[in-house]
């Protein structure tokens, strides 16, 4: 299981990496070209150096040299050192294509995780989403990507590119003076020990950064999120202070990050420096015995120092490896969790339904071991109209959860239309049902698309009846835009009276049998209350609805009431035949009704 869940990850790259196939074959023919270039950079200064400067002779491979120097030295010294440039463009344009290539697969690789993780993030229960803080998810969403980017792409051919150069140079610095390459060689063991030392250091700097940083996102998305709570407790200060301390951990994270990837770099120079002196002092005393000519020391030191290129290179793309491995398993750890609730393999389309729902002995706890529903049984009839009360925290919205299926109970079933929700799929049962809040959630776009969120290919003329019916039409008309007025993130530019009666307009839209309301009238003023109320009566005409609700009027109206307390249903019955017993519905009534008969009463804290 875990095998096959990990394996989503790799399975994106390597989809990913199949399909531009062509283009990596292209970038990798680029850089073997820069490679080869590479190789032939210091040889025109060598046959400069010893067959123009020093008149040697030059080989029979080079017979050409020998007929251009008759002509004299200029020509010659013309002709090889325009060879210089040509290598210099060579290798410039062959570096160019390779970077724009890999980059071009590298972007494209971090669209197709992002998408990957969005979706997959989505599909998630909402348990892992109440655990899992929003700003760490959206680090792993936009920065882990990234740092993937690099890595896997640019960086993987860049390492070959490396790689194939060292070996090169090597070749050639072998057949050229075995026993100074053997010095070089000397410093090898050295660098690579350092070398892994560090690069396990900075992997952990480099996670614990990682951390730190979603720490620090998760803290900003909440205060702005909160951020008339903060400015009206008067509490900016403090949340500067908390914030300060937060990122400066990850301050100090990033700093030694970068410390340790410096001194990675360094140790890399130092070595070299070291090995340089070396191959300089024997080399040039074989030069002065006549074992090399100092066109030979020169390729030769040319190269060594151009090989330590790309040891640093190595060095540094270990370090942004390193990282990169942090965020690959940020990301793996994401793409490879199950969503809790799932359809079963026998479910089946939910068909059109009646809406006939049943709670059979469910008991529920949210996997803390507090228990929360305890054997609950209910009946709500087809377009019958359930009201369910008692005071908070009893567990009335976990009921809405459960028949929403967000949650699956560890007892007992759910049955709509005589079926266990379980056996209907998620997206069918969910299509059935409409769903209005509290506090409606609406998004940062045009009111029009905000309704037609209930029906993703509702007309204009389902739209305006939606609102007409939602007594949302008119205040929708007097604004300046009209249906195409943008709402501000979390609504904030209506009121909440008119925020509900879009919430309203867009569940009715869904037309959906079954309608969940949970408070949807509560904290509105006396105005908004009366607008609300109608709409809501529209809305909830031939639904069977669960209305979560303190309002009296509401639970007068409707015709079952359930009462629960602490995860149990305490009396049930309509309101007529709840009066006539004298149990807790009756006393709670009596005493609001007692305490404000003038207004629309609320029973909750009763
Ligand atoms: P009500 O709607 O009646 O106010 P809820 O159904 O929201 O009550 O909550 C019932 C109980 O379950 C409360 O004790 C609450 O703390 C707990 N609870 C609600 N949601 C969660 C959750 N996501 N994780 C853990 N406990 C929860």
């Amino acid at each position: 299981m875990r095998q096959g869940r990990r394996s989503r990850f790799k399975q994106v790259v390597i989809n990913h990496l199949l399909q531009v196939k062509a283009s990596l074959l292209l970038a990798a023919l680029c850089m073997l070209g820069f490679t080869l270039a590479g190789l032939l950079a210091p040889w025109p200064l060598k046959i400069i150096f010893d067959y123009v400067l020093l008149d040697h002779r030059p080989p029979s491979s080079l017979s050409f040299l020998g007929d251009v120097l008759q002509r004299g030295k200029f020509p010659a010294l013309a002709l090889v050192s325009l060879a210089i440039v040509l290598i210099a463009v060579l290798k410039g344009v062959f570096s160019y294509a390779q970077l724009a290539i890999t980059s071009r697969i590298g972007y494209q690789m971090v669209y197709a995780l992002r998408r990957e993780l969005f979706v997959h993030l989505q599909r998630l229960s909402l348990s892992f989403h109440h655990r899992a803080r929003s700003g760490d998810l959206l680090i792993k969403v936009t920065g882990d990507t990234n740092t993937l980017k690099d890595v896997f792409v640019e960086s993987a051919l860049t390492v070959v590119g490396y790689l194939l150069t060292l070996f090169g140079m090597f070749a050639v610095m072998f057949a050229l003076n075995w026993s100074l390459s053997l010095i070089v060689l000397a410093t090898f063991p050295v660098l690579f020990s350092a070398l892994s030392y560090l690069y396990r250091k900075i992997k952990a700097s480099a996670k614990s950064q990682r951390r730190s940083e979603g720490r620090s996102a998760s803290r900003i998305s909440e205060i702005l999120t909160a951020v008339s709570v903060v400015q009206a407790f008067g509490r900016e200060r403090y949340e500067e202070e908390r914030f300060e301390t937060e990122s400066g951990q990850t301050l100090e994270e990033s700093i030694r990050t970068a410390r340790m990837e410096a001194s990675a770099t360094r140790l890399v120079e130092l070595i070299t420096a070291v090995g340089t002196w070396a191959v300089i002092l024997v080399g040039s005393l074989q030069v002065l015995k006549g074992r090399m000519t100092p066109g030979d020391i020169l390729v030769f030191v040319s190269y060594q120092t151009n090989l330590y290129k790309p040891i640093r290179g190595l060095a540094r793309l270990s370090a942004r490896a390193s990282k990169a491995m942090v965020s690959a398993e940020r990301i793996a750890e994401i793409l490879e969790m199950e969503p809790e609730i799932q359809d079963d393999a026998q479910a089946v389309h939910a068909p059109g339904l009646k809406g006939e729902i049943v709670f059979e002995h469910v008991s529920f706890d949210y996997g803390n071991g507090k228990s929360v529903l305890n054997d609950v049984s209910f009946t709500i009839a087809p377009g019958q109209q359930a009201a369910l009360m008692g005071p908070s925290g009893v567990g009335k919205s976990t009921i809405a959860n459960l028949l929403l299926r967000f949650y699956d109970p560890q007892e007992g079933r759910i049955l709509i239309d005589g079926t266990d929700i379980r056996g209907y799929t998620l997206a069918s049962l969910r299509e059935q049902i409409a769903v209005v809040l509290q506090e409606s959630v609406l998004f940062c776009t045009t009111i029009r698309e905000n309704i037609a969120y209930g029906k993703l290919d509702a007309t204009m003329e389902e739209i305006i009846a939606a609102t007409q019916a939602a007594n949302a039409h008119d205040f929708i008309l007097a604004l300046e835009h009209g249906y195409d007025t943008v709402i501000g993130e979390r609504g904030d530019t209506l009121s909440g009276g008119q925020r509900q009666r879009i919430a309203i307009a867009r569940a009715l839209i869904r037309n959906a049998p079954i309608l969940i309301l949970d408070e949807p009238m509560r904290g509105l003023d006396v105005e908004s209350e009366v607008a609300v109320r109608e709409a809501l009566k529209r809305l909830m005409a031939g639904k069977t609805c669960l209305l979560i609700t303190h309002d009296l009027q509401a639970v007068t109206e409707a015709d079952l009431v359930l009462l629960l307390d602490e995860g149990r249903i305490v009396e049930r019955g309509g309101h007529s035949e709840l009066m006539t017993r004298s149990g807790q519905y009756r006393q709670l009534y009596e005493l609001k009704i007692g305490q404000s008969p003038a207004r629309t009463i609320s029973m909750e804290e009763a």
